[in-house]
């Protein structure tokens, strides 16, 4: 029996003599090259006592290394389990034990701090650094530039991917080869990728983003990746007229609009600018259009679907929403157990070969969410327009309903964006002791702005109704964003948890 995605991705690879990653300090690793690595990862997992099921856990800074990782981890038949760079110990305690891998990876700086936290759950620590240095890469230096993959098919773990936690803790997504094949095969052909294309890899790699949907998609297509540690705003610069396409979270696009480097002429050659994992804002879209000639192709996913709906490659790109379901992926919107028409506004459900298996060890919260027809509750709210694009209004969770009234945040953060000094907001439900929950404003003033947030909240009065206007607002310096630029919002509603008290 074949590995799927071995198979499919990596295989080719081998003996392959075009460069496939191309690194920001001008060095080149062929396909072939980046075969042999996977193989000496795979031999030294192995060696490790690492065994077809289990899991393979690591906190590692990007690297070609960190890839091919992922690629050994997956062709020995374990299940890989890419963490967040930016998790504190007491965090990594709490991954490690749920998901009790054989191995753990993390960076040599991170080693003495991490040693008990590993020790306690039973995992054999091993250390890989930025720079392709540490325990594990000494231990792939002695490996053999060939090995034989685990058989594994359709329905086997290829990962345990964890969710954002931007609305909670954070769940164990299970991944298949199936569910990550299919997914790839689909935006492969949608978005027209061919071994013609360099892609732009400036994404973490611990995120399905960068994970999944940039590096699966550049693998399929046996395209080049010009493959960056992060987001370096001089690095892309230089780094874009090499390029044919760029995935990216909003706040990629927002900073490259912040320099007056971007120009047309550096941008115009591109075949194609992708968004995800937020909301990328219409004005945004906008600005990037007018700047490039180019419409960003927003797309709409998560940790436990893969990417289930696109903006046409063809048809018209429409700002502010994320299109239709991707071939293959059935998409509805429900109200109150039904199918909302129209404009109507509900909660996404999915389904098809791209959503898990379900969250690993949390059979309660796989039964709440995923159901026995297939069909996963995303806890994302939208509507459809009348051409059927898909516009998400935001999550259930962060709806606020105000004695006894739904409040969607969105509507009310449009027109906050527009106040005079504000450049984005943040609107939130805190505990009130009459209303249950308050609408409250967060504000993010404009560069060297000082927005009045009474004079804003008073201008709201008679362009929203009164129980959809904040009771309160507050001004910051900016919002607070995880690494995939998602506004966190539980943090805010934490830090003005008592102010209605
Ligand atoms: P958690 O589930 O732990 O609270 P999370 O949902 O943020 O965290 P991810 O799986 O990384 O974790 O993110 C998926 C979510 O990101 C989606 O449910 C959706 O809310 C948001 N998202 C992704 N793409 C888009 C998009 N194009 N527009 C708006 N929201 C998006
Ligand atoms: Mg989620």
């Amino acid at each position: 029996m074949a590995n799927l995605l071995h198979d499919a991705l990596f295989a080719p690879l081998a003996d392959g003599a075009r460069d496939l990653l191309l690194l920001a300090d001008g060095g080149r690793i062929t396909e072939g090259a980046f075969y042999a690595m996977i193989a000496r990862a795979a031999n030294a997992l192995a060696a490790q006592g690492v065994e077809p099921g289990d899991r393979v856990a690591a906190q590692v800074a990007k690297s070609p290394e960190a890839l091919a990782l992922y690629a050994a981890a997956v062709s020995a038949g374990a299940v890989f389990l890419p963490l967040n760079t930016a998790y504190a110990a007491d965090e990594i305690d709490y991954f490690l034990g749920n998901a009790t891998p054989k191995v753990f990876l993390c960076d040599p700086g991170s080693e003495r701090a991490l040693a008990p936290v590993s020790a306690r759950h039973g995992a054999r620590l091993l250390t890989l650094g930025g720079a392709g240095e540490g325990s594990f890469a000494a231990a792939m230096a002695g490996q053999a530039a060939r090995f034989t993959p685990a058989p594994r098919g359709a329905g086997d773990l290829a990962a345990i991917l964890y969710t954002s936690g931007t609305t909670g803790r954070s769940k164990g997504a299970m991944l298949s080869h199936g569910n990550l094949l299919s997914n790839a095969e689909v935006l492969t052909s949608l978005w027209r990728f061919t071994a013609e294309d360099v892609l732009l890899h400036a994404l973490p790699v611990f995120h399905t983003h960068g994970l999944f949907v940039a590096t699966n998609i550049a693998l399929l297509a046996r395209a080049q990746m010009i493959f960056l540690p992060g987001f370096d705003l001089d690095q892309v610069l230089r780094l874009l007229p090499q390029a044919t396409t760029m995935m990216g979270v909003p706040t990629f696009y927002t900073r490259l609009l912040s320099d007056p480097r971007f120009t047309r002429d550096l941008a115009g050659h591109m075949r194609l600018f992708v968004s995800g994992s937020a909301p990328l804002p219409e004005e945004t879209h906008r600005a990037f259009e007018s700047r490039t000639g180019h419409r960003i192709l927003e797309r709409y996913g998560m940790t436990e679907t893969n990417m289930s709906t696109s903006n046409p490659y063809d048809g018209e790109r429409r700002a502010g929403t994320v299109g239709f379901p991707l071939p293959g992926v059935e998409l509805r919107i429900m109200a109150e157990g039904r199918e909302v028409a129209p404009g109507e506004t509900g909660v996404i459900g999915v389904r098809g070969p791209n959503v898990f298996a379900g969250y690993w060890q949390m059979p309660e919260k796989t039964r709440e969410e995923l159901g026995e027809d297939g069909w996963f509750v995303t806890g994302d709210l939208a509507r459809r327009d009348a051409e059927g694009y898909v516009r998400i209004v935001g999550r259930a969770k962060d709806l606020v309903i105000t004695g006894g009234l739904n409040v969607y945040p969105k509507e009310v953060e449009l027109l906050l964006d527009e106040a005079p000094g504000v450049l984005e907001s943040a609107v939130i439900g805190l505990p009130h002791p009459d209303f249950g929950e308050a609408v409250f404003a967060v504000l993010a003033r404009a560069p060297g702005a000082s927005p009045d947030p009474a004079a804003i909240l008073a201008a709201l009065a008679g362009r929203i109704a009164r129980f959809k206007q904040p009771k309160a607002a507050v001004v910051v310096n900016e919002l607070p964003r995880n690494a995939m630029g998602k506004v966190q919002k539980n943090i805010l509603r934490e830090t003005y948890r008592d102010w209605f008290a």
